[in-house]
Formats: C-alpha cells, sequence, structure tokens
C-alpha cells in the first residue's frame, strides 16, 4: 500500500472545525432531511456541548483508568469485527451487565497511517522505534474513548439523542404526528468527548474519511465536495 502521504493529502488546511465534522456525522442520520434548516445547529450544538462536558469530569484521567474506576471490562481482539457485512471497530454490549466493550485490533492496524497522517504530524520527532504499535495503542484509546461516553449515557439512562427535542417525521392532520430523536447525535457528543480527553487535534470521525481516502474507497476531491457541503449545511443553520 503506497503511503498516505503520497496523495499529498493536508487535512489542516480544510477548516475542518468540530462544527463542520459534527455536521458530517449528522448528515448520516436517516432523519436528516427532516430536521429543519435552523434546527441543525442546536442538534450540532448541544450534542458536541455535552461530550464535552462529560469530558470535563474526566480531566487529567488515562481512559484505562477510568475503565478500571468504574469496573467496566473491555477486550481486545483479533477476531474479525465483521456482522451482516458491516465492519465494526468497536461496540459496547448493553445486554452484559455491566455492559462490555470489545475493541477489534485487526480493523484498527490498517488505520496507523491514517492516524498518522492527520492526527500527529507534529508528533514525528518523538517517535519511537515502533511507530505501528504506538499507533495502534492510540488507536485502541480512541475507540475505548468513545465506546466510554455511551457507557456514561447508559449510566445515566440518558442518550444525548433522547435529551434532544425529537423531530417530526410524519404528520397526518392534526391529531397523528409521528416524532423521533436524532440518533446520531449521541455519535457527535462520543466524539467531541473522545476529542477532549484524548486532546485529539480533530473530532475523531474524521479518520474514516482518511481511512477511506488512503485506501481508494473516497477521491479526495470526492472528499472536498463533501466537505463544502457540510460547511455550507453548517452556514445555512446559522
Ligand atoms: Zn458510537
Amino acid at each position: 500500500m503506497p503511503e498516505f502521504q503520497e496523495y499529498g493529502w493536508n487535512v489542516q488546511h480544510l477548516g475542518l472545525t468540530d462544527e463542520v465534522l459534527a455536521h458530517a456525522e449528522l448528515t448520516k442520520d436517516p432523519l436528516y432531511r427532516k430536521i429543519p434548516h435552523d434546527r441543525l445547529a442546536y442538534y450540532v450544538d448541544r450534542s458536541l456541548q455535552r461530550g464535552r462536558e462529560a469530558a470535563q469530569a474526566c480531566r487529567g484521567m488515562s481512559i484505562r483508568e477510568l475503565y478500571r474506576r468504574e469496573g467496566l471490562g473491555y477486550e481486545i481482539t483479533d477476531r474479525s469485527g465483521t456482522f451482516h457485512q458491516i465492519s465494526l471497530r468497536a461496540r459496547i454490549d448493553f445486554n452484559q451487565t455491566p455492559p462490555e466493550v470489545v475493541i477489534y485490533a485487526a480493523s484498527l492496524r490498517g488505520m496507523a497511517d491514517a492516524y498518522r497522517a492527520v492526527m500527529s504530524p507534529g508528533e514525528q520527532a518523538q517517535r519511537s522505534l515502533t511507530p505501528q504499535d504506538d499507533e495502534l495503542e492510540r488507536l485502541v484509546d480512541i475507540h475505548l474513548a468513545h465506546e466510554f461516553f455511551h457507557y456514561v449515557e447508559y449510566r445515566a439512562a440518558q442518550f444525548t439523542n433522547d435529551m434532544l427535542e425529537p423531530v417530526e417525521v410524519f404528520r397526518l392532520g392534526r391529531r397523528l404526528v409521528k416524532r423521533s430523536s436524532v440518533v446520531q447525535c449521541s455519535e457527535i457528543a462520543a466524539h467531541a468527548f473522545c476529542k477532549e480527553m484524548m486532546g485529539l487535534p480533530f473530532l475523531p470521525n474524521v479518520l474514516d474519511y482518511a481511512f477511506l481516502i488512503q485506501t481508494g474507497s473516497l477521491s479526495k476531491e470526492d472528499f472536498y465536495r463533501e466537505v463544502e457541503a457540510w460547511k455550507s449545511g453548517h452556514a445555512a443553520a446559522l
């Protein structure tokens, strides 16, 4: 696989603020098109805020220490994380008591180049002899942090999407109205928690795009077009 740098992709100049990357996450919601334009910023901002606030409470602690304190178990496995043709990198199983987190290390291994390109361009100097291992550890921690936030939501019995106003999905006359919560809000909050907790330069969902570009599944040009759409979607919401 060619070195990521060969793609000449520099994420630093794209203006990927938390709001823009949160907007990217929101566009994945099945209800995205049902959200009134003037309410988009509400879902983005409140979700980011919840994740950041949760991270404040964990200041100065490592993510693995947090798991220990909470007695929350996690397993790092090389088993495939592919279920029904969807490849998972991490998940939390709420059917267990306490819930259990599983990190699929095999699917994280391929992301080391993407991680290096977007998350640690300044860390080159302090690289150890085994950069791949360092990056894998960081990727594991990032995914542990993401799932930990879902645990925080579960513990408080308040998932971020349920705390925010539901969106009207269907209306028949005056009486019959169906409303649903915007589930991606929980993902935005988890990304914000993870970024604060881990001191990352961007919301970690940027890694998904870096990885797709690196593997050739997404062209840089298409990505730039998407970034512009997220930015204008977010600007229109303000
Ligand atoms: Zn999640």
